[in-house]
């Protein structure tokens, strides 16, 4: 899907960018006015991104994506930061888990083609900011499968039977099946780093 524009010669204008499976839609005006800071804000269901207008091409696109996923991170909901995330997961592992808890967990940004990586030696867990966007119960899902990595390095029976705790564990498998495809994304059959 293209964006439609309409620009001036000197880059100043609106266009708008198609809703996404990972978020809404987006309009983007650019001002000659802005030489280097952007702006961005939701106005109902839409977001709105402010740039300056010298922007072209794919620097252009960085910068606004990087507004867009700013904004989006900045949605008030339980998981919001690496504290919050790190609580939910104790909160999980009390219930599914008998208790093994991990020394840290937090959102990354640098994984490409994982949901979510845990190290079972230092008992750190990652979390792709990507899920930010997903329900809280596709999150829950992703951090009891991370916390039985921390009994079970390996896909092993005794592994899924206790990931297989949550309810909703294979609906969540489904779900970032398709939230991958949505997204472009080739997803690595193991998720597990450094044993
Ligand atoms: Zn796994």
């Amino acid at each position: 899907m293209s964006p439609t524009r309409r620009k001036s010669s000197s880059g100043e204008g609106v266009s708008v960018i198609a809703p996404r499976f990972d978020r809404p839609e987006v309009e983007v005006r650019a001002s000659a006015r802005r030489t280097k800071t952007g702006n961005a804000h939701w106005s109902g269901t839409r977001i709105v991104v402010q740039i300056p207008a010298r922007l072209r091409g794919r620097e252009r696109d960085v910068f606004v994506d990087d507004l867009v996923v700013r904004l989006l991170s900045q949605r008030p909901q339980v998981t919001g930061t690496d504290a919050t995330l790190e609580e939910r997961a104790r909160a999980l592992a009390d219930v599914y888990t008998e208790s093994i808890y991990p020394a840290s967990v937090r959102w990354v940004s640098n994984q490409q083609q994982r949901w979510a990586s845990c190290s079972p030696s230092t008992r750190e867990i990652r979390v792709s900011a990507r899920l930010r966007a997903c329900p809280e119960w596709v999150i829950d899902a992703v951090l009891v499968h991370e916390l039985a990595h921390l009994h079970e390095a390996d896909h092993s029976k005794a592994f899924y039977d206790i990931a297989d705790r949550h309810p909703r564990q294979a609906e969540a498998t489904l779900y970032l099946e398709g939230y991958a495809l949505g997204l472009g994304l080739v997803q690595e059959d193991d998720d597990v780093i450094g044993h």
